[in-house]
Parts: C-alpha cells; structure tokens; sequence
C-alpha cells in the first residue's frame, strides 16, 4: 500500500484491510471485487491484485510462508528488487538493503559523488561487515527509508542534526556534488465521452480502453486527444487537470444524453455503486452529475 502512496493516506486503509481479511488464509480466499473495493481511492489497483495472487501463491505452494531466498520471492507478482530486498530484510531478518531513490541519495551523499557515477552494489559489498554488525538487519532497512525520509531529505539535508556528519564528504565538501534531476511526469492530453441516461440517472462505462494505468477498470470511453478529429454530437462539459501513476493528465470532458447503451458497456449509478470504480472514474462522475 506504501508504494507511492504517504503513510497519512495508507493507515486507515491498511487498518480497515486487517480487519476484513485479518490472516493470510483469509486474504487469499477473499474475492477480488471485495479486495478492490476495500482499496478503492489508494489507486494502483494493480498492487490490490498482485498482492491477492501473491497470498493465493504463498497458500498453495509455500505452507502460508513467505520464501526466504531472493529468486524465489522475486517470482512472486509484482515483487522486483526493492520489494524482495525489503521483505528479505524485513520479515527475515537479512542483512540486505531495498535499494530506492532515497538510498542512493544517502550513499552518493556520504562519499559526495553522483549517483551516476557511484557503483552503490560495490559499496555496499565492500562494507557490508560494517552496515550490517549490529546484526539487526531488519531494523536496519527500515531506519534507512527513516533517514532518507526525515534527516537526508531530497531538499536541504537536515545535516546539523546528522549523527553521521562526521563521517559525510558532502557535509564536509566545498563543492558539493549537483543531484540528477528526477523525471518530470509525462504530460497527456485526453477527451472522454460520457453517455448519459437521464431518466435512469445512469452513466455508460467499458473496461474496454487503452489506458495501461487503469488496465480492466471502468471508465467512460476515453481516447487520447486528436486534434485533427473534429468531435461531433457531443457537448463540451469542462476541461480539468488529473494526475495519475507519473502521469499529468490533460482532460476534455465531453457529455451527451442517451438512452442508447454504448457498445461493450455497461450502465452504472451516478449516485452509488456496490461495484468497485477506480477514483479517476468517480471524480469524472461528480463532475457530470451537477449537470442534472
Ligand atoms: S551529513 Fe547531511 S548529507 Fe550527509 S548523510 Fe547526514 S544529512 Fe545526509
């Protein structure tokens, strides 16, 4: 749940979670409409499923444990590097670290040099008696993400309060190495078409779309904007801004009254729904719903 998401957002979610599939038997026999509905808002959704299969896995195969060799948990969905090395860490208590962002900056910080041009594996190989002698590998790990997060932030480093300081050439360096500037979020530019039912107070949506990042969820019919198609027979509703996985998105919302079902979709409330709807669809359905 922690992935791109902030602790403040994921608590009551990962509270609610435990206390509807409170085991990982449970988890595992649960269906995936009730666990996507329990995630509803995180976003994501694909963490919701792989975590789901993961359990199912674990059950069958693993006696309800979760494996304590690398290539075996990597075999896990979803699982690449940095969730295997934390789990390893975490639940086995290895000594090993689940290298991010945050980590590198650390490690480039304490010898001052770019992130480019530091072998970070290498590094921590050759000082590996030394990072890992208390032996509390776990907690290791986890003060890491705490440092990076609190002490050695991305902007202005906390370094007076620093208990390495001593020990760091950046603190010391007078010419301090330039950080790599992160990827900017890939702007897109969409228009989405919502079929509207007037009498039944209900709105068309198909899973039937392009978008990767919301791969088999409901939506209205969404295609990426053109500007040399011209649209016609539907009425522009409003333009707005939406910010999905690293993306920036550009959206032209477009309505239209009918009682004529869209081909492969499905009609659903513009008030409530048993069903799970990702929180992209949910904010285009407020939107369309002042209309009536
Ligand atoms: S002294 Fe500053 S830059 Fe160095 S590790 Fe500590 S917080 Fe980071």
């Amino acid at each position: 749940m922690l992935q791109q998401t902030q602790v403040k957002t994921v608590l009551s979610y990962f509270e609610n979670f435990l206390f509807h599939f409170p085991t990982l038997e449970s988890l595992s026999q649960a269906n995936e409409k009730k666990v996507l509905k329990l995630w509803e808002g995180l976003g994501y959704y694909r963490r919701a499923r792989n975590l789901l299969e993961t359990t199912k896995i674990l059950v069958k195969k693993h006696n309800s444990k979760l494996p304590n060799k690398i290539v075996d948990i990597k075999k896990l969905p979803g699982i690449g590097d940095y969730t295997a090395n934390a789990l390893l860490a975490f639940i086995h208590d290895q000594p090993t670290i689940a290298i991010d962002g945050n980590v590198k900056r650390i490690f480039s910080r304490i010898v001052n040099k770019s992130e480019t041009t530091i072998d970070l594996l290498r590094i921590i190989e050759k000082n590996s008696k030394f990072l890992f002698k208390t032996k509390r590998n776990s907690d290791f790990a986890e003060a890491l993400m705490e440092f990076g997060a609190l002490v050695c932030k991305p902007k202005e480093p906390e370094c007076f309060k620093c208990n390495i300081r001593s020990s760091c050439k950046y603190f010391k360096s007078d010419k301090k190495f330039k950080q790599i500037k992160r990827l900017q979020p890939l702007e897109k530019n969409y228009d989405i078409f919502c079929s509207i039912n007037k009498t039944k107070n209900k709105i068309a949506l198909t899973k039937k779309h392009n978008l990767g990042f919301l791969h088999n969820f409901y939506l209205p019919h969404i295609r990426e904007t053109n500007t040399k198609n011209k649209i016609k027979n539907w009425n522009f509703h409003s333009n707005f801004k939406n910010s999905i996985s690293n993306k920036k998105l550009n959206i032209n919302l477009y309505y239209k009254y009918s009682s004529i079902l869209p081909m492969q979709s499905q009609w659903f409330s513009l008030k409530t729904n048993s069903e799970f709807i990702p929180t992209f669809t949910k904010k285009i359905i407020k939107q369309i719903s002042r209309l009536n």
